[in-house]
């Protein structure tokens, strides 16, 4: 299955990834040197960590926003989208998953003209 990568827009070929291989590896060792970084400084700053991986302050709210990070920086005002809590973490706080997961939660309807939202649930149901 052909598609364009997301941030080149070069034509490739891959059946999950959104990136061409050369930008996602690319993003792969940003990844590691952010999340090395963290694990050595736990108290550092976005902007410290954006500087010691040689990477965009964007790329590391990316990366908070996934959750893919296990510390993530001091400042980074992670909240919970469905209440507004903080949290250290993921994209929602442990009240707002658990009650999702109890639920059959439905999607709602095609109202979302941007079709965001929609896909940030689908992230959630992907990622059980
Ligand atoms: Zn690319
Ligand atoms: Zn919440």
């Amino acid at each position: 299955m052909l598609k364009n990568c997301e941030v080149c827009g070069r034509v490739f070929a891959h059946p999950t990834r959104v990136l061409c291989e050369d930008c996602y590896n690319e993003v792969q060792a940003k990844y590691r040197a952010v999340k090395e970084y963290l694990q050595k400084n736990p108290g550092a700053t976005v902007a410290e960590v954006a500087q010691a991986a040689e990477t965009d302050v964007e790329v590391i709210y990316q990366f908070i926003r996934e959750g893919r990070l296990s510390v993530v920086p001091k400042d980074a005002g992670l909240t919970c989208e469905i209440c507004g809590r903080p949290i250290t973490v993921g994209r929602i706080c442990h009240n707002c998953r658990s009650e999702l997961e109890g639920k059959a939660y439905k999607p709602p309807a095609e109202k979302d003209s941007d079709g965001s939202r929609v896909r940030y649930l689908d992230q959630i149901r992907r990622q059980r």
